[in-house]
């Protein structure tokens, strides 16, 4: 995202009504793992609604095109972002790996 500071960086942004999401416990993550999509590294494509109005939203363009529902996955952006670390690798928070990636970030921050 380009923010109004000038600078740039990953940012959660509403797949529904395009509003950058800066509370990560007011949004989910949803996902539509393809049908027999149940094998070890197997990838599904993951998209971001507000909760209540816009994940309702979602759900029902979902239906009008047919997506299965029996494999229709949500959860809280918050819990997902921390499985996102936990996958990443950066983890525990107070780890190595996430002060060595702090720094980097406010190094980085600072330059630009
Ligand atoms: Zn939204």
């Amino acid at each position: 995202m380009f923010f109004a500071s000038g600078k740039t960086g990953l940012a959660a942004v509403c797949d529904v009504c395009g509003r950058h999401v800066t509370d990560a416990k007011e949004a989910d993550i949803v996902w539509f793992p393809p049908t027999g999509g149940d094998k070890v590294g197997d990838t599904f494509e993951p998209f971001i609604t507000c909760k209540e109005s816009c994940n309702r939203k979602f759900e029902e363009r979902a239906a009008e095109r047919g997506e299965a529902f029996a494999h229709f996955y949500t959860q809280e952006l918050n819990v997902g972002l921390v499985w996102l670390l936990q996958n990443s690798g950066l983890m525990p928070l107070g780890g190595k790996k996430m002060k060595e990636a702090k720094r980097s970030a406010d190094f980085f921050d600072s330059i630009s």
